[in-house]
C-alpha cells in the first residue's frame, strides 16, 4: 500500500516526497481511520485527503466527499485535480439545475473520485439520499471536512451550516472522516471533536511555526505613514516588486490606504465586499498574476488564495484574536523565503474591538470567551519577550526565543507602569465622584497631566485632588497604561455613553498594588525620553 501511495504522490501530483506528517495521515485514512489534522496554512493539507481518496477509489471503495466552505477554493481545487488527471467535480450554487443533475448522474455511475460540496448542499435531504444509495452499495469511501474550525462558534469563522455535519457520523457510521484546519487553539479543537463527533479520531498536530516569517508589532501613532515607511524601508526593492497584503478593519479605510499607497508609487489595489464582484475578481487576478501588487483588503480577502510569494502581511488595525492574526499573517512567505508580518495597534483598536464584542447580540458566555481571546492578542502585542514563543504557546507548542521577531532582534526597554496606572484609576474615580458622571480618555488625560482646558475648567476638575499627578508621564505612556488596563479589564469603556471610562471590580487589585502593570518603553518620541529622565 505504501508504495502505491508514493506512486500517487509522484505520478499524479508530481512531488518527490511526502512533507511532514502527510504520509502518516494518508496511511491512517487509507486504512479507514478517522483523523483530525491541524496543519498551518501552506502545510499541504489537501494531499492528506486527496491521496487517500484516489487510493480508496482505486481499491473499489467509491467516491470521497469533500466539504468545503468556499466556492472559489472548490473551483481551484477541482481545476487542479483535473489537470492532474483526477476525476473531480463540485456541487454548489454556481451550477445550473442541469449541470447539477449531470454531476449527480456521474456520481451515481461511480465516475467521480472526489466530489466537493458546500455544507448546506451536502445536508439537503435530496443529497443525503444520493449518499444513502452510494453507501448501500459500498461506494462512499470517505468524508473530508476542510476548514473544520468553521464548526466552532469560538473559531473566527463560524459557519452554522457546519453544525449540520454531525449527520455524517450518524447516518454513515463506519465511513472514515478526516477533518482539517489551520487554526485551532485548545478550545476550538475540543469543539471540533465534540461537534463533529471525532472522539475516536487520531490527532495529527503539526508544528505551527513559520520560521521564515518575521513578526513585528508596533504601537500605532499614524498607521498610514508607519505602514508606508515599513513598505519603503523593507519591501521597496528596486521598484516595489514585493507582493503584500494590508489588512484593514473597514471598507473606508481600505479605500483610503489603497489611495495613499498608490500615490506613493506602490501598486496597491483595494479589495472588500462593497466592491463590485467583477472589480474584486479583477483585483484578485492581478494580485495573483502580476508582480509586486499590494492588496489592501478587509478580511474578506485571502481565504483559499494560494500565492506562494507574498512577502509581507501588514495589519493596520488589530484583528479580533490570535487565530485571525495567525491565519492572516500565515499568508506570507508560503514559499519558505523570508517574509514579514507587521502590525500596528493602539488604544482605539482595543476600544473598538471591545465595543464590537459588547454590542454583539451574542450571549454573555460567548462574549466572555471573545474578550479572553482579545486579551490574549493584546498580551501578545504588548509582550516584551519573543513573539513566536508566545504565539506558539497559544497553540499549545513549546519553543525557545526565535531570533527572528522584533523583540528578539531589538529587545525593548520595559518600565513599571503600576504607579501611573494607580494615578490613572484614582483620577477616573475622583472625577466620577466630583461630577457624578464619567468622562472619556482625552479629558482624563488632561486632568492627569494638569492641563486646565476649557472643559476641565467648565467642570471644575482643576480642583480634584489628582489634577496634575500624572504630569511626569507623557500622553503616549499614559495611553499605553490605559490600553493595558482595558486589556486586563481594570477599566471599562462604556460604548453606550460616549466611550467614557469606568472602574471595574478588577480596578481594586491595581489600586492596591496587587496587580503590576509592565509596559514597553516607547522609544520613538523624544518628549517621552525627556519626561522619563526628569522623573
Ligand atoms: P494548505 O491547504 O495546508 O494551506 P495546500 O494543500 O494548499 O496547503 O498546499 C500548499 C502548497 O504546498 C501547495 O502549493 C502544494 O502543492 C504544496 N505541497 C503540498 N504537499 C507537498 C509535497 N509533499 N511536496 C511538495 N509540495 C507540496
Ligand atoms: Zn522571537
Amino acid at each position: 500500500m505504501n508504495s502505491n501511495l508514493t506512486a500517487i504522490l509522484r505520478e499524479t501530483f508530481g512531488y518527490e516526497q511526502f512533507r511532514g506528517p502527510q504520509q502518516a495521515i494518508v496511511e491512517h485514512v487509507v486504512g479507514g481511520g478517522d483523523a483530525l489534522v491541524l496543519m498551518p496554512t501552506g502545510g499541504g493539507k489537501s494531499l492528506c485527503y486527496q491521496i487517500p481518496a484516489i487510493a480508496r477509489q482505486q481499491a473499489g471503495q467509491g467516491v470521497a466527499i469533500v466539504v468545503s466552505p468556499l466556492i472559489a477554493l472548490m473551483h481551484d481545487q477541482v481545476g487542479a485535480l483535473h489537470e492532474a488527471g483526477v476525476s473531480a467535480a463540485f456541487l454548489n450554487s454556481t451550477l445550473s439545475f442541469d449541470e447539477a443533475n449531470d454531476v449527480e448522474r456521474r456520481l451515481q455511475r461511480g465516475e467521480i473520485t472526489l466530489l466537493y460540496a458546500a455544507p448546506e448542499r451536502l445536508t439537503t435531504p435530496r443529497f443525503l439520499q444520493q449518499l444513502d444509495a452510494l453507501h448501500a452499495r459500498g461506494q462512499l469511501s470517505m468524508f473530508a471536512i476542510d476548514e473544520a474550525h468553521c464548526v466552532s462558534q469560538w473559531g473566527h469563522d463560524f459557519r452554522p451550516e457546519y453544525r449540520a455535519l454531525t449527520v455524517l457520523h450518524e447516518r454513515f457510521a463506519g465511513v472514515p472522516r478526516i477533518a482539517l484546519t489551520a487554526t485551532a487553539d485548545a478550545l476550538t479543537r475540543a469543539d471540533i471533536v465534540e461537534r463533529l463527533q471525532l472522539e475516536e479520531a487520531r490527532h495529527f498536530v503539526s508544528s505551527f511555526d513559520r520560521p521564515n516569517i518575521r513578526y513585528t508589532i508596533v504601537e500605532k501613532k499614524d498607521a498610514t505613514s508607519q505602514l508606508l515607511r515599513f513598505i519603503q524601508r523593507e519591501h521597496a526593492g528596486a521598484d516595489f516588486q514585493d507582493a503584500g497584503v494590508v489588512y484593514c478593519q473597514s471598507r473606508k479605510r481600505v479605500e483610503e490606504i489603497a489611495t495613499i499607497l498608490s500615490d506613493n508609487g506602490i501598486k496597491a489595489l483595494p479589495y472588500h465586499a462593497g466592491l463590485d464582484a467583477k472589480v474584486r475578481q479583477d483585483h484578485q487576478d492581478r494580485f495573483l498574476r502580476q508582480e509586486g501588487i499590494v492588496m489592501v483588503a478587509t478580511i474578506a480577502f485571502g481565504m483559499g488564495i494560494d500565492k506562494p510569494d507574498v512577502r509581507f502581511v501588514a495589519h493596520v488595525d488589530m484583528p479580533k484574536n490570535i487565530e485571525g492574526y495567525y491565519q492572516e499573517t500565515g499568508r506570507a512567505g508560503r514559499d519558505g523565503l523570508p517574509a514579514a508580518a507587521w502590525m500596528t495597534y493602539g488604544l482605539q483598536d482595543v476600544v473598538n474591538q471591545r465595543r464590537m464584542i459588547d454590542e454583539s447580540p451574542a450571549g454573555e458566555e460567548f462574549k466572555q470567551v471573545m474578550r479572553g481571546k482579545l486579551d490574549a492578542l493584546l498580551t501578545l502585542a504588548e509582550a516584551t519577550d519573543c513573539r513566536r514563543v508566545r504565539l506558539l504557546r497559544y497553540f499549545g507548542e513549546q519553543s525557545v526565543p526565535c531570533g527572528n521577531c522584533d523583540n528578539c532582534l531589538t529587545p525593548p526597554q520595559v518600565w513599571d507602569g503600576t504607579d501611573a496606572a494607580r494615578k490613572l484609576l484614582s483620577t477616573i474615580y475622583r472625577v466620577q465622584q466630583a461630577s457624578g458622571i464619567s468622562f472619556g480618555t482625552g479629558h482624563i488625560m488632561d486632568i492627569l497631566r494638569g492641563k486646565a482646558t476649557d472643559k476641565v475648567k467648565q467642570f471644575g476638575h482643576e480642583r480634584v485632588s489628582t489634577f496634575g499627578i500624572g504630569a511626569e508621564f507623557s500622553e503616549t505612556q499614559l495611553r499605553g497604561v490605559l490600553r493595558q488596563l482595558i486589556a486586563i479589564g481594570a477599566v471599562a469603556v462604556d460604548s453606550q455613553a460616549f466611550n467614557t471610562l469606568q472602574l471595574t471590580d478588577a480596578s481594586r487589585a491595581v489600586l492596591k498594588g496587587e496587580t503590576k502593570v509592565q509596559l514597553r518603553e516607547t522609544l520613538s518620541s523624544p518628549t517621552d525620553r525627556k519626561s522619563r529622565r526628569s522623573n
